[in-house]
């Protein structure tokens, strides 16, 4: 494909001024919603296909986001596209002050393989709602997943607007060597590297939305049945691969015996199993011999089981972890949960603030003091107390990363800001001029400026 006239096209649109009309971005979003809508069955089998993904999983993990992001985007893009009046200052007057959102121009969204369809959708919908031209690259490895999003863009936007395209990292080598307005990345910290530097060679915004590994707390004064229930649901959804998930577990020694027994209990209660519409296959093989030489046989005190022909590996706790071993050097993103204990929190507080910044971090406990202190000493994304995973769901939270974990956010209002420019305007009046700031400058003017700004 010739990307240069592919960007050179939509940036042609865009300066056409077209995608700039509320009226056309609103119609344009409820186009998405209808075309989605008729297509689900195709995005549920190629989804199906890539990783043996129910409907179940797929409506409530991925769609009913995309759903609720495009009815969002509807409500709300002309408020949040409207030009906000702010103050002048005693300097300016008389002048009227405003900020004007514009789009950026030519967006590229370029998507991970764990939720194929929510995480190139949901940038898409805001770069829509901001008035952008969009350019999606889904990942490669969800192949069939990847290959829906084609066939419904393609057929039923036009290419100068609205485009996926398909490839791996040699394609993207040549895409990125485009000037883009915006790059939107969601995937690994090591390919977002790669992306920032080609960002940097023109100066281009970006949103990476990475990885990392995200902690939950436990301690000892947790509600320890409804902590079993969140924490197992959020790290086995989707096999462990998610980029939220909890990576693994800090518990509190006077506690874990108990903690142990209520998470096996609960991993045994859920039954996951593909056929149960609750439990997905490894993406690949290549991910499934890296997660299974994660198995230190010695440590497992809950499943190991895996099977190399159906890419299964059952729910598995690990005990007795530290973080010296090969299970905490790496984010997961398997249904792997290494459990580490602690006695004294500011121990622990004190290893993790030399460590990457995570996306997320959970905290299960009844002590405001504890949760205060950890969310006072600890920089992460985003979290929840006493929960996994769900904040993703709430739109008025901005969703990102920081540091290691990415740069940026999105969903709703963070969304529309991601692919916008605020532009400041000055409006001065021309019935009011002083001379003071003119030259010829002179002793008195500067005195008369001192006292006026201090
Ligand atoms: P990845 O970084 O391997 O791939 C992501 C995308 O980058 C794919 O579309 C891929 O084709 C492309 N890519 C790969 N190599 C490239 C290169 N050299 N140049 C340009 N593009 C290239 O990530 P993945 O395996 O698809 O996803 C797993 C990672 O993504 C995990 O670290 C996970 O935590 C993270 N993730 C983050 C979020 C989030 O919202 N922050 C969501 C999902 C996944």
């Amino acid at each position: 494909m010739n990307y240069e006239l592919l960007v050179n096209q939509q940036r042609a649109f865009f300066n056409t001024g077209k995608t700039k009309s509320i009226e056309f971005r609103i119609e344009q979003l409820k186009k998405l919603e209808a075309v989605l809508l008729k297509n689900e069955s195709l995005l549920y089998s190629a989804i199906y296909s890539d990783f043996k993904k129910s409907e179940f999983d797929t409506y409530t993990t991925e769609l009913i986001l995309i759903y609720k992001d495009i009815k969002v985007a509807i409500d709300n893009t002309r408020e949040w596209a409207e030009t906000k009046r702010v103050k002048s200052n005693f300097f300016n007057l008389p002048s009227d002050n405003y900020i004007i959102p514009e789009p950026l121009g030519v967006s590229l969204i370029i998507g991970a393989w764990n939720y194929p369809f929510q995480l190139t959708l949901s940038p898409f919908v805001a770069a829509i709602s901001a008035g952008n031209t969009v350019i999606i690259k889904p990942s490669e490895l969800a192949s069939h997943s990847a290959k829906a999003i084609a066939e419904i863009i393609n057929n039923n936007f036009p290419p100068e607007y609205l485009k996926v395209i398909e490839g791996g990292p040699s394609e993207m080598t040549e895409v990125l060597k485009q000037k883009f307005d915006k790059l939107f990345f969601t995937g690994s910290t090591r390919v977002g590297k790669i992306i920032y530097e080609a960002a940097a060679k023109h100066l281009t915004p970006v949103t990476l939305e990475l990885g990392g590994k995200s902690p939950a707390f436990v301690t000892e004064n947790c509600d320890m049945k409804i902590t079993a229930k969140r924490l197992v649901w959020g790290k086995f959804l989707n096999a462990g691969q998610t980029c939220i998930a909890p990576d693994y577990v800090l518990v509190h020694a006077s506690v874990k015996q108990k903690f142990l027994e209520a998470i096996v209990k609960e991993i045994v209660k859920c039954k996951y199993a593909i056929e149960n519409n609750n439990y997905v296959q490894i993406i690949n093989d290549k991910n499934f011999a890296r997660l299974v030489a994660l198995l230190d046989k010695s440590k497992i005190c809950y499943g190991g089981k895996s099977d190399s022909n159906t890419r299964y590996i059952e729910p598995t706790v690990l005990d007795n972890i530290s973080f010296d071993d090969p299970i905490m050097q790496e984010e997961i993103f398997g249904p792997l949960l290494p459990i580490i204990s602690y006695t004294d929190i500011n121990d622990v507080i004190l290893q993790l603030q030399s460590k990457p910044k995570p996306l997320s971090c959970y905290v299960f406990t009844n002590d405001p003091k504890i949760k205060d202190k950890i969310l006072r000493s600890l920089s992460f994304g985003g979290g929840c107390i006493n929960d996994t995973i769900i904040h993703v769901s709430n739109h008025h939270l901005p969703f990102g990363g920081v540091g290691d974990s990415g740069t940026g956010s999105y969903h709703g209002e963070a969304g529309f800001r991601a692919f916008s420019h605020y532009k400041s305007i000055l409006d001065k009046a021309l019935w009011f001029e002083t001379s003071v700031k003119y030259s010829p400058y002179s002793k008195r003017k500067l005195n008369w400026i001192k006292k006026l700004t201090r």
